[in-house]
């Protein structure tokens, strides 16, 4: 082992941070993600401290022709952020944020979460999209799009994104924003991690300080009815609530309905918009109140444990169909573990007016991105299996209903055919994007794979 780590002594001795090799005790606790079922196995693990570390890394990895991975908050499910045999960037100890109470304006590192960002930015009662729980990476979240509770009035994530420093494929830092390198800018928007690393953030910050949020339980009997008025609502619903929802199980194994709405407009015409919302049923549990946002980003925390295994798909609907209403309430009656879930993203408002060709998301109309999450701990191969089938069902069930693509940050190494229908008419940019940036595909791709007429595997051989 001695030679071994040997090799990564010019490494090791130029950073500020620290690497963390598969000969130390705090190896399999860093090689750990999200998604329990990821088991990968880097060569090296380098806990960058900060910009400099990054592009060092980078010129080192490349110069020794190895590959490269980037970790921010290590939620994606597929656990891109690591890489067997690789180096991984590892910016999850760079999470300093810094606030322009003046500007209103953000800065966070590469590797800060949402909780980061916005408990910095609560001191000074101010705000920006995020997604729905606090440990979210912002790098991750930001350059797939990100989907979040305030989505309808601010838009995406991405959208708030001012400018961003980033460690290029060629190990230069590069700022990108509208007036400077402005076609990375655009891609960085949606376009995924595929461009460099990420090493800071620039946010648009607004001064939201309350808002209504919580949390309206139904049965399932009630969500058939329920969910078709519940889609025409979402059709008038203001830019200033977004609800977000799903439907999730009780402690003692009932699936219900949950919408978790926020609204962030002034509180009494928040209050009027949900009381039209509450005639369409009466809630089993309705727990909205005023709440700080740096308290509502942590309320569902405790759903999505770090480490349990999980499978993942996405599927994306225009609206909700009687067809569409009974598919999700027969596979909710269905799961095949007490931690499973269908949730659903709530897009409007904001999000839906940016034109398509602002940003490389691809997709610009009012939508419910529904991800469905096979959740469970290990007992066997069968058991992965079983668990994994009942979400590639599901997503079967509601493809032929579905917009075409997917959320680009929850599409796995299985669907690489769909990446192109996720990006739409962007795709071909961000190809040309690529080319520029990163032309041998140095940084975890979600673009630079794509192979005409990929077969999904997977799914076949399950015969789904
Ligand atoms: C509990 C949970 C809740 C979620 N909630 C939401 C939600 O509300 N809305 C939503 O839209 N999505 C949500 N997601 C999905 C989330 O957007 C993705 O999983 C995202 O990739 C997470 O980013 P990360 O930095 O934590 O991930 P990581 O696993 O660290 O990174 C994933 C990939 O992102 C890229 N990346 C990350 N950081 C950087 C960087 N600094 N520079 C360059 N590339 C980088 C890399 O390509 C990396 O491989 C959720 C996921 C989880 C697990």
């Amino acid at each position: 082992m001695q030679s071994a780590n040997h090799k990564f002594e010019d490494l090791a001795s130029s950073l500020n941070g620290n690497l963390i090799l598969p000969s130390d005790a705090a190896y399999n606790q860093a090689r750990q993600v999200w998604n329990g079922r990821i088991d990968k196995h880097p060569a090296v693990i380098v806990r960058c401290a900060d910009a400099q570390d990054v592009i060092y890394t980078v010129r080192w990895a490349l110069s020794k022709g190895l590959k490269l991975s980037v970790r921010g908050g290590g939620n994606d499910f597929a656990g891109r952020s690591l890489c067997d045999d690789g180096v991984v960037v590892d910016c999850s100890q760079m999470t300093a944020v810094s606030i322009d109470p003046q500007m209103c304006t953000a800065r966070a590192q590469g590797g800060a979460t949402i909780a980061h960002l916005i408990d910095a930015a609560h001191k000074y009662g101010l705000v920006t999209a995020t997604g729905v729980m606090s440990g979210v990476g912002l790098g991750g979240l930001t350059l797939g799009g990100g989907y979040g509770p305030l989505l309808g009035k601010l838009g995406l994530v991405a959208d708030n994104l001012l400018s961003a420093q980033v460690v290029t494929a060629s190990g230069e830092l590069l700022t990108a924003s509208e007036t400077e390198h402005p076609e990375l800018y655009w891609g960085l928007r949606g376009g995924g991690g595929n461009f460099g690393v990420v090493v800071s953030l620039e946010y648009r910050l607004y001064p939201i300080s309350e808002v209504l949020s919580g949390s309206l339980l139904y049965t399932l009997d009630q969500a058939g009815t329920f969910l078709q008025l519940f889609s025409e609502f979402l059709k008038t619903a203001p830019d200033e609530l977004t609800i977000p929802g799903g439907i999730i199980q009780m402690p003692d194994g009932t699936p219900m309905l949950l919408l978790a709405p926020t609204y962030c407009g002034p509180l009494d015409d928040g209050e009027k918009v949900l009381g039209s919302l509450r005639k369409l049923a009466k809630p089993q549990v309705d727990q909205i109140q005023p709440v700080a946002y740096n308290a509502l980003i942590r309320v569902f925390d405790a759903l999505s444990p770090t480490g349990l295994r999980r499978s993942v798909q996405t599927q994306s609907l225009d609206t909700l169909r009687i067809e569409t209403i009974e598919i999700l309430i027969e596979q909710a009656r269905q799961f095949s573990s007490p931690f499973s879930a269908l949730l659903f993203h709530n897009f409007h408002g904001a999000a839906s007016r940016v034109p398509v060709s602002s940003t490389a998301f691809g997709l610009r109309q009012d939508h419910l991105m529904v991800e469905i999450i096979g959740t469970w701990e290990k007992q066997s191969e069968d058991e992965d299996q079983m668990h994994a089938q009942w979400v590639y069902k599901t997503s079967h069930a509601l493809a032929p209903y579905s917009l075409p693509g997917g959320y680009v940050n929850l599409l796995d190494e299985t669907e690489q055919a769909r990446i192109p229908l996720a990006f739409g008419p962007n795709y071909q940019r961000l190809v040309e994007l690529k080319r520029t940036y990163d032309a041998d595909d140095v940084f975890n791709s979600t673009i630079g794979h794509v192979s005409p007429g990929f077969v999904n595997h997977e799914v076949e051989s399950m015969g789904v």
